[in-house]
């Protein structure tokens, strides 16, 4: 082989590699500013990730940073952060109800309401922001990674982060390809999930993924022992508290998720997989209708105006 045809075989070998490098994800965007949203932007932002977050309504955004100051205090009081370490991460986080400005970030997560008109809405108005290079994931708990993906301008550089509830606390992201989503965007992202302090588990983008396959039916089904007075919400979540050693009831569980992610989730179990054994509870359909969405509404199976919270029914 003369030098010059083994010199562009090396340009060439090393251009392939270039492409396939997974790439540095330096600054993070996060849109929404829910639950699931602020404990993303705060463990990005311990990490030593410039964090920008964005909601539709600004009232979300402040309370967002009252949530992580509040709850990073109490890791400082716990002895896991310290005092400069909280500072450090609040000054890297900002916020804006403007799109322009995840101009530099290098992957930008979803986290906004677990409605899929809602979520392509969001990436529609999000992609003429982005630069070229910058990833997509979605925190959806259930929604089609694929689906979501191929709505936007770069399905392979799309992916799923299923972070769990509260973000701080609990160790796992499950990661979701979609058909199209490209090595190097699964290993970024990979990396990105182990720098958060977080161990990944890999799932098939099948309806609700796998925590949710198997939990949300579980909660489903305790409506349902409610709905047909098999139990009372106490009875219910006594006894899977102390007969299946669950940390929580799967009630109190349902209103720590949010009634409406729990509905929307059984929805799409239930059209995804066009099987009866996933319909929805019409009692969780009726708790949501009356605006009763758990914790975060300060109602759901308990009134949480009450201490301890007292069981609605
Ligand atoms: P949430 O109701 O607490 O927060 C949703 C936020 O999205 C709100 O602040 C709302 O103002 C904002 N939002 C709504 N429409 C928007 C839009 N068009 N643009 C920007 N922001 C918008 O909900 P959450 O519990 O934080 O859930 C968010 C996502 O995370 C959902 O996809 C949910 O399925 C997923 N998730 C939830 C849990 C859980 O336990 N709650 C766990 C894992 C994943």
């Amino acid at each position: 082989m003369n030098v010059e045809v083994s010199a562009s075989l090396r340009e060439a070998a090393s251009a392939v590699k270039l492409q396939s490098a997974p790439p540095e994800i330096a600054r993070i965007g996060v849109i929404g500013a829910g639950q699931m949203g602020n404990g993303i932007a705060h463990v990005a932002a311990l990490a030593g990730l410039p964090v920008m977050m964005l909601d539709v309504k600004a009232e979300a955004l402040e309370k967002a940073l009252a949530v992580m100051s509040r709850n990073m205090d109490r890791q400082v009081n716990r002895t896991l952060i310290t005092a400069e370490d909280k500072v450090d991460a609040m000054a890297r986080i900002t916020t804006s109800t403007d799109y322009a400005a995840f101009g530099d970030a290098d992957l930008v997560i979803e986290a906004a309401t677990e409605k899929e008109e809602v979520k392509r809405a969001i990436f529609r108005t999000l992609v003429p922001h982005l630069k070229q290079s910058c990833l997509l994931a979605s925190n959806t708990s259930s929604i089609s990674i694929t689906r979501l993906g191929a709505n936007t301008d770069r399905p392979e550089k799309f992916i799923g982060m299923h972070f769990m509830n509260p973000v701080p606390v609990m160790k796992l992201v499950e990661i979701i390809r979609g058909i199209a989503t490209d090595e190097p965007t699964f290993q970024a992202v990979h990396a990105l999930a182990h720098k958060l302090g977080k161990t990944t588990a890999v799932a098939e983008d099948f309806p609700a993924f796998i925590v949710n396959r198997i939990l949300v039916p579980m909660i489903n089904e305790a409506v349902y022992a409610l709905y047909e007075g098999v139990g009372s919400v106490t009875a219910i979540d006594t006894s899977m508290r102390l007969g299946a050693n669950h940390p929580m009831g799967p009630l109190e569980l349902a209103d720590f998720i949010g009634l409406d992610t729990c509905l929307s989730i059984m929805q799409v179990l239930y059209e995804g997989l066009s099987d009866s054994k996933y319909r929805p509870c019409p009692l969780l359909v009726k708790y949501v209708e009356a605006g009763w969405l758990g914790r975060k509404t300060g109602r759901g199976f308990y009134d949480y105006g009450q201490t301890p919270p007292r069981p609605t029914r």
